[in-house]
C-alpha cells in the first residue's frame, strides 16, 4: 500500500533552496520593480537570478526535458508554485510565469516542429513574450462556445476579425495565441481554432491595457497589463494554425488543467504570506486590556485559516497526483473543486489578515490591500466559481438516480420493514424466548 505525504529529500533540498532564494533575492525587488523602467528593466534585474535558477536545474520546470524543461510532473510543480506564489515576480525568475508558461505548453502540445523552433524555444529562453487572447468584451468568457472572433480561410492565409480583452501581457507580447471561430456551424466545442499571431501583424491594434481592480491606474505596455485588442482583417499564413481546425477547445482544456493547479498553489503562497503577517501582528497589538492574540475571535481566525489552507493544500496536491498518475481527464472534478475552494481560502485568509491590521492593512504601507484586490479576480478568471461548482455538482449528481417509488433509500420505516423481513428468524427467536 502506498499512501505517502513526504517529499523526497533531494527535491526537498531544491524547495528549501527556492524558499531561501525567493525571500532573499526576489522579495526585495517587489517594492521597486515598477520603477525599473518597464518590462525591460525588470528583465535586466532578473537576468542574474535566472542564471542561478538555470544552474539549479529549476528553469521552465513545467515542460518535459526534450523541450528544455525539467519534466517534473504536477505534484513537484505544485510544491514549487507554492513558493513562487509568494511573490508576483518570482515565476518570472523561474521561467514559468503565466501566460508564457501556459502558452509554451500549448506550443509543446500542438505546435509543429517549425512552430516550436520559431516560437517555443525563444519563449522558453525568455527572449520572447506571449499572450493568450480568448476572452471578448461582448460575449461570456465563461462560455467560450459563444466566441464571435472569426478566422476565415482565404487561399493560403487565414483572415482574423474580432475584438478581445483581458489578453494578459498583450501589450508587451511578441506574439498572441488567438482563439477564433473557424466553423460556426460545427458542434459548439469544435467551432474554434487557435492561431499564432505576431503582435506586429498589420491589423492587430492593441487599444489599451484595461485598468483593473488590481491595477486601477492607466498604464500601457507594462508587465501584467490586460490588453484590449482589435483584430482588423489580420492576415496570417496557413502555418499559423495551431493543431487542427476545430481543435481550439481541446487544446485549451489541456492547457487549463495544469494551469489551475499552479494557480491554486500560488494562491496558497500568497495566503501563507498574509497568514504570517496576521500572526505577527497579533503578537504585539494591544487593545481592550489584552493582545489581539488573546482574543477568541482572532484565535478562531488563526485556527480557521490554518485549517483551510491545509485543506486547500492537500486537495490541490491530490488533484496534481491524480493528474500525474491518471491524466487530466481523470482529474477534472478535483481541479474544479480546488479552483473555487482555493480562491475562497485565498480571499478569506487575506481578508482576516487585513482586518487585524486595521487602517494599516487598508493602507498601501502593507501589501495586504494589493493581495486583497488580487484575490478577488481569482473567483472568476480560469472559470468562475459558479461554473466550477456546476461541473462538480453535475458529475456528482450523475452518480445518483431516483429511488424506486421515490421513497428515499434511507427512509426508516421502509428500511425497518425490509430488515424485519430479512431478520424474521432472529426476531421470531426472540419472541419465542419471551
Ligand atoms: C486578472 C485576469 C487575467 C485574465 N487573463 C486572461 C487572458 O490572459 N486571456 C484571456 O483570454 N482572458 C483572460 N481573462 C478573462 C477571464 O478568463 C474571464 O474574465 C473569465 O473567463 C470570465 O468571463 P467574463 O469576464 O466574460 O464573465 P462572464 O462569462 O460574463 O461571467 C460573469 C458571471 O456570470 C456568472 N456565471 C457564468 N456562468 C455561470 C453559470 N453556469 N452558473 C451560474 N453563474 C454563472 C458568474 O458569476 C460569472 O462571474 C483574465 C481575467 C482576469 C480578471
Amino acid at each position: 500500500m502506498s499512501w505517502d505525504f513526504s517529499t523526497d529529500p533531494e527535491f526537498q533540498e531544491q524547495l528549501d533552496w527556492m524558499q531561501d532564494f525567493v525571500r532573499r533575492e526576489i522579495w526585495p525587488l517587489e517594492t521597486i520593480w515598477r520603477d525599473l523602467g518597464g518590462y525591460e528593466g525588470l528583465r535586466e534585474a532578473l537576468a542574474p537570478l535566472q542564471e542561478q535558477v538555470r544552474e539549479r536545474n529549476l528553469w521552465a520546470a513545467h515542460l518535459p526535458p526534450e523541450l528544455g524543461g525539467q519534466g517534473m510532473g504536477q505534484v513537484r510543480l505544485g510544491l514549487m508554485h507554492e513558493i513562487l506564489g509568494t511573490s508576483p515576480i518570482a515565476p518570472l525568475a523561474f521561467g514559468n510565469a503565466a501566460p508564457d508558461s501556459g502558452n509554451s505548453e500549448i506550443l509543446a502540445l500542438a505546435g509543429t516542429p517549425e512552430q516550436r523552433e520559431r516560437w517555443l524555444y525563444p519563449l522558453l529562453a525568455g527572449d520572447l513574450k506571449s499572450a493568450f487572447s480568448m476572452t471578448e468584451p461582448h460575449t461570456a468568457g465563461s462560455d467560450p462556445t459563444q466566441l464571435q472572433t472569426r478566422a476565415v480561410r482565404d487561399g493560403d492565409e487565414w483572415v482574423i476579425d474580432g475584438r478581445k480583452w483581458f489578453s494578459s501581457n498583450g501589450s508587451i507580447a511578441d506574439f498572441l495565441i488567438v482563439m477564433a471561430v473557424t466553423d460556426p456551424d460545427a458542434r459548439p466545442k469544435q467551432r474554434a481554432s487557435m492561431f499564432v499571431v505576431p503582435r506586429d501583424t498589420p491589423g492587430v491594434e492593441v487599444l489599451r491595457d484595461v485598468p483593473t481592480m488590481e491595477h486601477p491606474w492607466e498604464q500601457f505596455g507594462a508587465y501584467g497589463g490586460h490588453a484590449e485588442i482589435s483584430y482588423n482583417s489580420v492576415r496570417v499564413p496557413a502555418e499559423a494554425l495551431l493543431g487542427g481546425v476545430g481543435e481550439g477547445f481541446v487544446i485549451a482544456q489541456q492547457r487549463l488543467g495544469p494551469g489551475r493547479i499552479h494557480h491554486c498553489m500560488r494562491w496558497l503562497g500568497v495566503a501563507r504570506r498574509a497568514f504570517d503577517m496576521m500572526c505577527e501582528r497579533v503578537t504585539y497589538r494591544h487593545a481592550h486590556g489584552s493582545l489581539l492574540a488573546d482574543k477568541e475571535t482572532v484565535q478562531n481566525w488563526v485556527a480557521d485559516s490554518a485549517a483551510e489552507m491545509q485543506a486547500a493544500r492537500l486537495m490541490t496536491l491530490h488533484a496534481a497526483w491524480v493528474m500525474d498518475t491518471q491524466g487530466a481527464r481523470a482529474a477534472a472534478v478535483d481541479i474544479s473543486l480546488i479552483k473555487f475552494y482555493g480562491a475562497k481560502v485565498l480571499h478569506d485568509v487575506v481578508d482576516r489578515a487585513l482586518q487585524v491590521h486595521g487602517s494599516l492593512g487598508y493602507s498601501t504601507d502593507m501589501p495586504l490591500e494589493q493581495m486583497y484586490r488580487f484575490a478577488r479576480g481569482a473567483r472568476f478568471y480560469d472559470g468562475p466559481d459558479e461554473v466550477h461548482r456546476q461541473t462538480v455538482a453535475r458529475r456528482i449528481l450523475a452518480g445518483y438516480a431516483p429511488p424506486p417509488g421515490e421513497v428515499p433509500s434511507e427512509h426508516l420505516p421502509t428500511r425497518r420493514e425490509q430488515a424485519r423481513e430479512r431478520f424474521a428468524h432472529l426476531l421470531g427467536a426472540l419472541t419465542a424466548n419471551d
